[in-house]
Protein backbone atom coordinates (compact mmCIF):
# COMPACT_ATOMS: atom_id res chain seq x y z
CA UNK A 1 0.00 0.00 0.00
CA UNK A 2 0.96 3.41 -1.22
CA UNK A 3 0.93 6.88 1.07
CA UNK A 4 2.75 9.78 2.58
CA UNK A 5 3.91 9.32 6.15
CA UNK A 6 5.58 12.08 8.55
CA UNK A 7 7.66 10.30 11.04
CA UNK A 8 8.21 13.51 14.40
CA UNK A 9 10.99 11.72 16.18
CA UNK A 10 14.05 13.85 17.84
CA UNK A 11 16.28 10.99 17.89
CA UNK A 12 18.10 11.34 14.59
CA UNK A 13 19.40 7.69 14.35
CA UNK A 14 15.89 6.10 15.53
CA UNK A 15 14.13 8.94 12.93
CA UNK A 16 16.72 7.50 10.32
CA UNK A 17 16.09 4.05 10.89
CA UNK A 18 12.15 4.14 10.70
CA UNK A 19 12.77 6.55 7.79
CA UNK A 20 14.71 3.47 5.65
CA UNK A 21 12.21 1.00 6.62
CA UNK A 22 8.80 2.65 5.79
CA UNK A 23 10.41 3.90 2.60
CA UNK A 24 11.64 0.01 1.71
CA UNK A 25 7.56 -0.51 2.32
CA UNK A 26 6.87 1.69 -0.20
CA UNK A 27 5.91 4.85 1.52
CA UNK A 28 6.99 8.53 0.44
CA UNK A 29 8.63 9.40 3.76
CA UNK A 30 9.05 13.02 5.37
CA UNK A 31 10.74 13.16 9.01
CA UNK A 32 10.66 16.10 11.56
CA UNK A 33 12.86 16.60 14.23
CA UNK A 34 10.41 18.83 16.37
CA UNK A 35 7.29 19.30 17.10
CA UNK A 36 7.47 22.65 15.25
CA UNK A 37 8.78 21.41 12.19
CA UNK A 38 6.25 18.42 12.81
CA UNK A 39 3.13 20.95 12.31
CA UNK A 40 4.66 22.95 9.16
CA UNK A 41 5.08 19.32 7.34
CA UNK A 42 1.69 18.29 8.66
CA UNK A 43 0.15 21.28 7.18
CA UNK A 44 2.10 20.98 4.06
CA UNK A 45 0.32 20.35 0.51
CA UNK A 46 0.14 17.60 0.34
CA UNK A 47 0.48 16.51 3.35
CA UNK A 48 0.91 13.33 4.80
CA UNK A 49 -1.52 10.75 5.29
CA UNK A 50 -0.40 9.51 8.61
CA UNK A 51 1.56 10.71 11.29
CA UNK A 52 3.42 9.02 13.73
CA UNK A 53 4.34 11.22 16.51
CA UNK A 54 6.76 10.89 19.64
CA UNK A 55 5.51 12.20 22.89
CA UNK A 56 9.19 13.35 24.06
CA UNK A 57 9.77 16.39 21.57
CA UNK A 58 12.42 18.93 22.37
CA UNK A 59 10.09 22.06 21.29
CA UNK A 60 6.40 21.56 21.27
CA UNK A 61 5.17 18.01 23.22
CA UNK A 62 3.60 15.56 20.79
CA UNK A 63 0.33 15.68 22.46
CA UNK A 64 0.83 19.29 22.13
CA UNK A 65 1.34 18.53 18.13
CA UNK A 66 -1.44 16.05 18.20
CA UNK A 67 -3.90 18.67 20.14
CA UNK A 68 -3.28 21.76 17.14
CA UNK A 69 -3.79 19.45 14.50
CA UNK A 70 -6.67 18.06 15.92
CA UNK A 71 -7.85 21.88 15.72
CA UNK A 72 -7.17 21.94 12.29
CA UNK A 73 -9.53 21.51 9.52
CA UNK A 74 -6.93 20.06 7.14
CA UNK A 75 -5.66 17.60 9.63
CA UNK A 76 -8.24 17.17 11.88
CA UNK A 77 -9.23 13.47 10.51
CA UNK A 78 -5.08 12.66 10.17
CA UNK A 79 -4.71 8.98 11.42
CA UNK A 80 -2.04 9.40 13.96
CA UNK A 81 -0.44 7.43 16.01
CA UNK A 82 1.94 8.01 18.94
CA UNK A 83 4.82 6.75 20.24
CA UNK A 84 5.26 6.77 24.26
CA UNK A 85 8.17 5.72 26.02
CA UNK A 86 6.98 3.71 28.27
CA UNK A 87 3.51 1.80 28.65
CA UNK A 88 2.44 3.71 31.53
CA UNK A 89 -1.66 4.24 31.80
CA UNK A 90 -1.27 7.79 31.67
CA UNK A 91 0.32 8.30 28.34
CA UNK A 92 -1.84 6.25 26.57
CA UNK A 93 -4.89 7.84 28.29
CA UNK A 94 -3.75 11.33 27.32
CA UNK A 95 -2.53 10.39 23.80
CA UNK A 96 -6.04 8.99 23.23
CA UNK A 97 -7.49 12.18 24.94
CA UNK A 98 -5.61 14.57 22.45
CA UNK A 99 -6.93 12.58 19.53
CA UNK A 100 -4.03 9.69 18.65
CA UNK A 101 -5.59 6.98 17.26
CA UNK A 102 -3.33 4.42 17.72
CA UNK A 103 0.29 3.98 20.08
CA UNK A 104 3.11 2.11 19.84
CA UNK A 105 5.38 1.52 23.21
CA UNK A 106 9.32 2.13 22.75
CA UNK A 107 10.86 0.61 22.33
CA UNK A 108 9.13 -1.20 19.52
CA UNK A 109 10.18 -2.96 16.53
CA UNK A 110 9.96 -1.83 12.80
CA UNK A 111 7.95 -4.26 11.98
CA UNK A 112 5.36 -3.45 14.55
CA UNK A 113 4.98 0.20 13.59
CA UNK A 114 4.94 -0.48 9.76
CA UNK A 115 1.91 -2.92 10.74
CA UNK A 116 0.38 0.22 12.71
CA UNK A 117 0.79 2.68 9.63
CA UNK A 118 -0.67 0.05 7.58
CA UNK A 119 -3.76 -0.35 9.42
CA UNK A 120 -4.24 3.51 10.01
CA UNK A 121 -3.65 4.05 5.93
CA UNK A 122 -5.90 0.93 5.24
CA UNK A 123 -9.02 2.44 7.32
CA UNK A 124 -8.49 6.47 6.20
CA UNK A 125 -8.42 4.97 2.56
CA UNK A 126 -11.73 3.11 3.17
CA UNK A 127 -13.61 6.29 4.48
CA UNK A 128 -12.31 7.75 1.82
CA UNK A 129 -13.87 6.04 -0.59
CA UNK A 130 -17.20 5.78 1.46
CA UNK A 131 -17.21 9.27 0.95
CA UNK A 132 -16.97 9.51 -2.67
CA UNK A 133 -20.71 8.30 -3.43
CA UNK A 134 -22.85 11.08 -4.36
CA UNK A 135 -26.39 10.90 -4.34
CA UNK A 136 -28.91 13.49 -5.70
CA UNK A 137 -32.73 11.87 -5.98
CA UNK A 138 -32.84 8.28 -7.91
CA UNK A 139 -28.82 9.30 -8.52
CA UNK A 140 -25.99 7.61 -6.81
CA UNK A 141 -22.68 8.22 -7.91
CA UNK A 142 -19.50 6.04 -6.82
CA UNK A 143 -16.83 9.06 -7.91
CA UNK A 144 -13.85 6.45 -7.06
CA UNK A 145 -15.19 3.64 -8.73
CA UNK A 146 -16.93 5.42 -11.46
CA UNK A 147 -20.05 3.88 -11.71
CA UNK A 148 -23.43 5.03 -11.17
CA UNK A 149 -26.73 3.47 -10.23
CA UNK A 150 -30.23 4.89 -10.53
CA UNK A 151 -32.62 3.87 -8.09
CA UNK A 152 -30.23 0.44 -7.28
CA UNK A 153 -30.40 -0.67 -10.93
CA UNK A 154 -26.33 -0.01 -12.19
CA UNK A 155 -26.04 2.07 -15.32
CA UNK A 156 -23.19 1.67 -17.91
CA UNK A 157 -21.57 5.21 -18.46
CA UNK A 158 -18.25 5.83 -20.74
CA UNK A 159 -15.69 7.60 -19.41
CA UNK A 160 -16.33 10.34 -21.01
CA UNK A 161 -20.25 10.02 -20.01
CA UNK A 162 -19.22 9.41 -16.28
CA UNK A 163 -17.08 12.53 -16.47
CA UNK A 164 -19.67 14.73 -17.82
CA UNK A 165 -22.49 13.68 -15.63
CA UNK A 166 -20.29 14.41 -12.63
CA UNK A 167 -19.22 18.02 -13.89
CA UNK A 168 -22.94 18.56 -14.01
CA UNK A 169 -23.72 16.90 -10.49
CA UNK A 170 -20.60 18.85 -8.74
CA UNK A 171 -22.54 21.99 -10.33
CA UNK A 172 -25.73 21.65 -9.42
CA UNK A 173 -28.37 24.57 -10.40
CA UNK A 174 -25.78 26.34 -12.28
CA UNK A 175 -25.66 26.80 -15.84
CA UNK A 176 -23.21 25.62 -17.85
CA UNK A 177 -22.05 26.64 -21.35
CA UNK A 178 -21.62 24.13 -24.10
CA UNK A 179 -18.32 26.21 -24.51
CA UNK A 180 -17.46 25.41 -20.60
CA UNK A 181 -18.67 21.79 -20.47
CA UNK A 182 -15.80 21.10 -23.99
CA UNK A 183 -12.92 22.42 -21.98
CA UNK A 184 -14.01 20.89 -18.47
CA UNK A 185 -15.15 17.78 -19.90
CA UNK A 186 -13.09 17.09 -23.22
CA UNK A 187 -10.19 19.22 -22.46
CA UNK A 188 -9.08 22.79 -23.64
CA UNK A 189 -7.48 21.32 -26.85
CA UNK A 190 -9.95 18.52 -28.10
CA UNK A 191 -10.70 18.59 -31.49
CA UNK A 192 -14.51 18.78 -31.48
CA UNK A 193 -17.45 21.38 -31.59
CA UNK A 194 -19.89 22.05 -29.45
CA UNK A 195 -21.99 20.01 -31.02
CA UNK A 196 -20.00 16.86 -29.83
CA UNK A 197 -21.57 18.25 -26.38
CA UNK A 198 -24.75 18.25 -27.26
CA UNK A 199 -24.36 14.58 -29.03
CA UNK A 200 -22.96 13.22 -25.84
CA UNK A 201 -25.32 15.05 -23.43
CA UNK A 202 -28.19 13.25 -25.54
CA UNK A 203 -26.58 9.98 -25.39
CA UNK A 204 -26.58 10.51 -21.34
CA UNK A 205 -29.93 11.33 -21.05
CA UNK A 206 -30.87 8.44 -23.14
CA UNK A 207 -28.87 6.24 -20.78
CA UNK A 208 -30.47 7.88 -17.45
CA UNK A 209 -33.97 7.55 -18.57
CA UNK A 210 -36.51 9.16 -16.31
CA UNK A 211 -33.18 10.49 -14.49
CA UNK A 212 -32.07 12.31 -17.83
CA UNK A 213 -34.62 14.76 -16.98
CA UNK A 214 -32.56 16.51 -14.09
CA UNK A 215 -30.41 18.08 -17.32
CA UNK A 216 -32.51 20.95 -18.46
CA UNK A 217 -31.51 22.54 -21.55
CA UNK A 218 -31.18 25.99 -21.59
CA UNK A 219 -31.94 26.95 -25.45
CA UNK A 220 -29.10 29.35 -26.80
CA UNK A 221 -27.35 29.08 -23.43
CA UNK A 222 -26.12 25.55 -22.68
CA UNK A 223 -27.21 23.06 -19.85
CA UNK A 224 -28.21 22.86 -16.14
CA UNK A 225 -28.41 20.52 -14.19
CA UNK A 226 -31.39 20.98 -11.36
CA UNK A 227 -30.37 21.87 -7.83
CA UNK A 228 -33.63 19.79 -6.75
CA UNK A 229 -34.29 16.36 -7.93
CA UNK A 230 -37.62 17.19 -8.08
CA UNK A 231 -38.55 20.03 -10.33
CA UNK A 232 -40.78 22.04 -8.63
CA1 LIG B 1 11.91 11.87 21.71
Amino acid sequence: MHGRVLIVEDEVDLAATLEYSLTREGYQVTVAHSGQAALAAALADPGPDVVVLDLMLPDIPGTEVCRRLREHERTRELPIVMCTAKDTEIDRVVGFEVGADDYVVKPFSVRELALRVRAMLRRSHRTEAESEILRFGRLKVDREAHRVWIDDAEVTLTALEFRLLYTFLSRKGRVQSREALLSDVWGIDAEVTTRTVDTHVKRLREKLGEVGDYIETLRGVGYRFRDQPDAA
